[in-house]
Parts: structure tokens; sequence; C-alpha cells
């Protein structure tokens, strides 16, 4: 059994390991290194973490874009 890394696991969903190896017996974690066995995977680990934080950048942009959005509507309204 190998374990893969997902950097977005979800259970509703079919798995997508970042390798992009598809089996069903594998096995995924999210951002746990430690657990990580697949090869191509830990290779794949500095683009990983890269990508996860260039997701989260995006996703703390969009936050913030919201907080203005709400910002802005607050003051139309008042
Ligand atoms: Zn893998």
């Amino acid at each position: 059994m190998v374990t893969h890394y997902e950097p977005y696991a979800d259970s509703e969903e079919e798995a997508h390991p970042f390798c992009r190896t598809k089996s069903s017996e594998n096995t995924l974690t999210d951002n746990h290194w430690d657990s990580v066995s697949c090869k191509k995977c830990l290779k794949l680990k500095d683009k990983a973490k890269a990508y996860v934080e260039e997701t989260e950048k995006h996703i703390l942009k969009d936050m913030q874009g919201m907080v203005d959005f709400w910002k802005k509507e607050k003051t139309l309204q008042s």
C-alpha cells in the first residue's frame, strides 16, 4: 500500500493524489509528509509545497476581496 500526498483531500470526491497516480488501493494524506510513502509524491514535494502556498495565497486574497465587498455593502446600506 502506498500513501500519496493530496493537498486538498475530500472524502466525497474521487482521489486526486498530487503525483496523479490512479488506483483504488492507494491511501491519501493531506499535509502529512511523514506518512507519505509514494516516491513520485516525495519527488514532487517542493512542487506540492509551492502549489499549496500559491493556492493559499489566492484563498487569502479572495477572502480579503470578500471582506472589502461586505464593507462596501454595509456602507451602501447604512
Ligand atoms: Zn503519489
